[in-house]
């Protein structure tokens, strides 16, 4: 059996992953270094990663230009490996997960209030970012990762690990807007778009007592948002739905990542209600500002959501019995889901088994 002590050392690890050497490569097996464990450091063995769509965006340099190769996944799910000398809440054999950030700079106003993932001077992405030691922080489609204690999130034993991974991104970015727009009993909500994201959203405002409505380019997944816990669901695609939910709803979460309609899609928010973004379209989304003054609505965004936020939303899965809907893949199966992410065709999240990584 393993021992449940402190461990430190001082020697990088090399990772299996899988990744893309450029923008317009395929993902392919490779190798990569991750750092020592510091002493307030986890080593977590990836069981499980989600596919978001953003993996797509940052390794396609859709975002930016990045350095390559590029190793995506900010779902992960796994088992602590090791800990360092000052951690003190993690012991080696704890299911736990990482979201989108894995560090922050603990000193601005956001960071000291607990608003970590709004630190003002940009938090540290599990991939994407220069991490505290200089190097490029890689994602989760690799078999293990080195994360500071204080981002690594603990997943109660009610969620399978593989159900857990995509609660780290798209269960916290809905959960968070559903909770700071107060989603609750007597509530109008709607969910515009059924992905990975919506899905997420519905099942959480439903749990969370509000009435749910599903607003989906067309009937396609009706049955399946009913079953999510949606109380209606109507076709964006057809113009009296415009008409019959005129003025409806007290918050609309839009998962869409593409540009549509907003003057449309505000026009069925009450007075006062809101229409928050938590979809990420490349290109700027026109909004006309005549339906904001109007009814004195806001027009929103909404980015993930704390460390402490996010274990109260793992806790809220466990407690009602909520996990993603997920398609488990194999790690040579990845090019083929991200080209399935694409033309949205997935129920509802892909899911990596990062046993199977071979590089
Ligand atoms: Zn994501
Ligand atoms: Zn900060």
């Amino acid at each position: 059996m393993a021992a449940v002590t402190a461990t430190s050392n001082t020697t990088t690890t090399t990772a299996r992953a899988v990744g893309a050497g450029s923008p317009t490569a395929d993902l392919a097996p490779l190798q990569i270094e991750r750092r020592a464990l510091g002493a307030s450091d986890v080593r977590i063995d990836i069981k499980f990663c989600g596919i978001c769509h953003s993996d797509i965006h940052f390794a396609r340099g859709e975002w930016g230009e990045i350095p390559y190769p590029a190793v995506p996944g900010h779902e992960i799910a796994g088992v602590v490996a090791a800990v360092g000398s000052d951690v003190t809440g993690f012991a080696v054999g704890d299911r736990v997960g990482v979201g989108c950030m894995v560090n922050s700079c603990r000193e601005c106003e956001n960071c000291q209030a607990g608003n970590e993932q709004y630190c003002i001077a940009g938090n540290t992405q599990t991939y994407g970012s220069v991490d505290r030691d200089g190097t490029f922080t890689y994602g989760g489609y690799s078999d293990h990762v080195v994360v500071d204690q204080d981002f690594v999130l603990r997943i109660p034993d009610e969620i399978p690990l593989e159900e857990a991974a995509p609660l780290l991104c798209a269960g916290i970015t809905t959960y968070s807007p559903l909770r700071h727009w107060n989603a609750g009993p007597g509530k109008q909500v709607a969910v515009v778009g059924l992905g990975g994201l919506g899905h997420m959203a519905v099942k959480f405002a439903h749990a969370l007592g509000a009435e749910v409505t599903v607003l989906s380019q067309s009937l396609r997944k009706q049955e399946d948002g009913l079953r999510l816990g949606a109380d209606h669901y109507y076709a964006t695609s057809d113009d009296a739905t415009f008409t019959a939910l005129a003025h409806r709803f007290d918050l609309i979460i839009n998962t869409v990542s593409a540009v549509i309609d907003m003057g449309a899609m505000l026009s069925l928010v009450k007075t006062d209600g809101a229409l928050v973004n938590v979809g990420a379209p490349s290109e700027p989304l026109p909004v006309p500002v005549f339906p904001l003054l109007m009814q004195r609505r806001t027009f929103a965004g909404s980015g993930i959501g704390s460390i402490r936020e996010t274990q109260e939303m793992l806790e809220f899965c466990a407690e009602h019995g909520i996990a993603a809907d997920i398609e488990v893949i194999s790690a040579d199966q990845v090019n083929e889901a991200w080209e399935r992410v694409l033309a949205s065709d997935v129920r509802y999240r892909f899911v990596i088994d990062n046993s199977t990584l071979t590089a």
